[in-house]
């Protein structure tokens, strides 16, 4: 049993040993993402390992992927894209154990010129309901550049400056800690290696992958028991499968990198700092320690 520093967190205070195990639900993560496949790509090992371990994990998902691939045949049309993706979403987000789905349903690709305002104020009103105590999302380098993962990022920041005020009868809330998904260049080699370089072209200008420095991941997360299952979720994603089937024949060993080593900047928190490498996205956050918490056996 260790005692927690920031047991001063109020709704931790220590009180002496626990009679029993927390509530399963009593820490809450919440990925706002852009596009269905983000949640399992850029992130799937990190929700299915908390997930596993008993915390409430909600993913915000702000389009249906709408102009994303749309599988063998004719195209379907856009809005028939879109649905199919959602619901891929979805299937992927249950093999996950993501608990709470939220899908905003802006057009992927144009999340940049939705109001901010308003999608923000959707996120923030998500925020004070949910309660979560970590957020995490993409950085400002958008991942490789894209802008619908700029744009997620910036309402995101908006959106929790906006839930630290009430609304109505909703209570404001503070998230505690925020993370940006950020890939050092051994990721990157590895994930380029496997899919492709992933370069675009935005406004004319050549956007590719840039990694982080390797001194700047401020938090790592071990997620290679759950690897498996991020694979599966990735399988639910059948309208991309002309780029992810292919992975099927990949060793074990290369998935269980892709998918169980998951690197974050840790933006800001209110319950630690300093530049220790965390290990746990809820460090500072807990009560107990993540070895006594209860896990459902890996699959
Ligand atoms: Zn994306």
């Amino acid at each position: 049993m260790t005692m927690n520093t920031l047991d001063r967190h109020p709704r931790y205070a220590w009180a002496g040993p626990p009679r029993r195990r927390e509530p399963a639900t009593a820490l809450r993560l919440m990925a706002v993402l852009a596009h269905p496949d983000d949640e399992s790509l850029a992130c799937g090992g990190t929700l299915a390992r908390y997930a596993a371990e008993g915390v409430d994990v909600h993913v915000v998902m702000a389009t249906r992927g709408q102009a994303g691939r749309h599988g063998p045949g004719e195209h379907p049309g856009t809005e028939a894209v879109g649905r199919l993706r959602e619901s891929e979403f979805r299937a992927a987000a249950r093999e996950l154990d993501v608990r709470g789905v939220h899908v905003l349903g802006y057009h992927d690709g144009r999340l940049d010129q939705a109001d901010p305002v308003e999608a923000a104020g959707r996120i923030a009103r998500i925020l004070r309901r949910v309660r979560p105590h970590v957020v995490l999302t993409f950085g400002a380098d958008g991942l490789y550049g894209h802008p619908d993962h700029i744009a997620v990022s910036q309402l995101t920041s908006a959106a929790l400056a906006e839930a630290g005020a009430p609304e109505g009868t909703n209570a404001a809330h503070i998230v505690s800690k925020l993370y940006h998904i950020a890939w050092d260049a051994e990721t990157w080699e590895i994930y380029q290696d496997t899919f492709k370089r992933l370069v675009s072209r935005v406004d004319g200008v050549e956007r590719c992958a840039t990694p982080w420095p390797a001194w700047a991941i401020t938090t790592r997360v071990d997620a290679r028991a759950w690897w498996r299952r991020v694979w599966r979720a990735v399988g639910h994603h059948r309208t991309q499968m002309a780029v992810y089937g292919p992975l099927g024949h990949l060793p074990p060993e290369r998935h269980e990198r892709l998918w169980g080593h998951q690197t974050y900047y840790r933006v800001f928190s209110r319950v630690n700092g300093g530049r220790a490498v965390e290990t746990d996205l809820f460090e500072g956050l807990r009560a107990v320690t993540a070895a006594e918490r209860p896990a459902k056996m890996a699959s």
